[in-house]
């Protein structure tokens, strides 16, 4: 059982500014600790216990950026116990036959400088959430209001001076606001299962680039692995019904054979894939944060990262509001500015790569081939791409090839 962090540990003013975070997803359970370390006080709401929103099964794969901000939040230590490191990052391009390998050695000098060697960390959402939850209960700022009864008419609530939208991609509250979105699904769902493997290493992480979609292979520890595997919706759903030994037998057809399967933990997941943005960042003092506002494909493990890009900068915000250094009415206008080229370029970035490796074009192997050939002779390139998909592509100062 882990150790929830003493009230004195994580207490903040109470008192000054207000805020409303809706949705106690791992966005808005976060920035609910980043407001209450920039010294406000928090009221947040989730129709789901907190049981409930410590059940799913999944895992995340954090990068740098996620690292940095739970350092800043004073976070990691109590967090970090419970991830899984990697040192080593494959790419592999089964279609052009080419391996790249990321090891600490590509890390930008300010990350390597951490004194971290891990290229980044997996965790679990079951450890994780439940850390987070204890967190904000410990904090004598914050109010919980979670459970069906906890998501009131929002008319006639008790108005507050920020109301943080953190309520997933379908978001009533983005809805209520009249902003729009575009979104797109992907021709592709996504296929999540965890798995124990022979071939592979504990501190080794995947990204298998297949002609029918991007295939993560995760560490959990002990032989475990979360897979993350992206096929064609209709072939996702079929796979996700059929019995574990079938599933088990289309599994070894499509892995390479370093890798041999054991064993299934449990019953295969697909959920559908969509690009998603919405038209707006803010509006009526109510800021859209996390997948709220903004979605993009799993391959490079760049969701959740993205969303927690959203609290950093929330919390850099809100502590100059709070020291005087940034009027509130206009903290939306800032958000917005400091998200969108982030968001922009990362959902770019994730759609190119679908694009370019999830295809049986001829046409496209030559360049597929002098890429991932370029990526493993030269290592600044390979530095400065680690440095985009760890700390995203604005955030690479230092480490662009000369
Ligand atoms: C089935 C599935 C599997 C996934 N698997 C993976 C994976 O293996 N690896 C990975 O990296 N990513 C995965 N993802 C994506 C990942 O879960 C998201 O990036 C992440 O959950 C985004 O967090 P969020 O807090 O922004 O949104 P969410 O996690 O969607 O949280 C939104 C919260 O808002 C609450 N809410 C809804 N309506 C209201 C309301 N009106 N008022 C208040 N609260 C409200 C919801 O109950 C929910 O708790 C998966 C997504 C899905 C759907």
């Amino acid at each position: 059982m882990l150790a929830a962090p003493s009230r004195s540990a994580r207490r903040a003013p109470v008192g000054g500014f207000v805020a409303r975070v809706l949705g106690a997803g791992p966005t808005g359970a976060l920035a609910a600790l980043a407001l209450v370390d920039a010294g406000w006080s928090v009221e947040l709401r989730d129709p789901l216990s907190a049981e409930a929103l410590g059940q799913r099964r999944r895992a995340y794969a954090f990068t740098q950026s996620s690292r940095e901000l739970l350092e800043r939040l004073n976070l990691w230590a109590l967090i970090e116990p419970q991830l899984i490191p990697f040192d080593q990052l494959q790419l592999w391009d089964l279609g052009a036959d080419r391996v790249v390998a990321f090891s600490p050695a590509d890390l930008a000098p300010r990350q390597a400088r951490s004194g971290s060697s891990a290229i980044g960390w997996i965790g679990r959402h079951d450890t994780l959430m439940p850390l987070l939850l204890r967190c904000l209960a410990a904090s004598d700022a914050v109010r919980l209001q979670l459970g069906p009864e906890a998501v009131p008419d929002p008319e006639a609530s008790q108005r507050v001076d920020l109301v943080i939208a953190a309520d997933g991609p379908n978001s009533a509250t983005r809805s209520r606001l009249g902003v729009g979105s575009w979104r797109r699904t992907y021709r592709q769902a996504c296929l999540t299962a965890e798995v124990s493997l022979r071939g592979a290493v504990d501190t080794q992480a995947w990204e298998l680039l297949r002609p029918e979609g991007p295939f993560a292979v995760l560490p959990l520890g002990e032989r475990r692995f979360q897979l993350v595997w992206s096929a064609p919706t209709g072939r996702a759903h079929q796979l996700e019904s059929l019995p574990a030994s079938a599933f088990l037998d289309r599994l070894a057809g499509v892995l390479p054979d370093r890798f041999q399967i054991e064993d299934l933990f449990d019953q295969p997941r697909a959920y559908p894939v969509e690009l998603l943005i919405a038209h707006r960042l803010h509006r009526n003092g109510t800021l859209l944060v996390g997948e709220s506002a903004h979605r993009c494909h799993p391959v490079g493990g760049q969701g959740l990262n993205l969303c927690w890009r959203d609290v950093a900068v929330l919390h850099q915000l809100a502590r100059r509001v709070t020291c005087g250094q940034l009027s509130l009415r206009r903290l939306g206008d800032a958000y917005g500015r400091r998200r969108w080229p982030d968001l922009l370029l990362t959902l770019l970035a994730t759609d190119l790569l679908v694009r370019i490796f999830s295809n049986r074009s001829q046409a496209l192997l030559p360049l597929r081939r002098l890429a991932l050939g370029l990526l493993a002779r030269w290592p600044r390139l390979r530095r400065f791409s680690l440095a985009v998909m760890s700390s995203g592509p604005c955030a690479i100062q230092g480490s662009a090839p000369e």
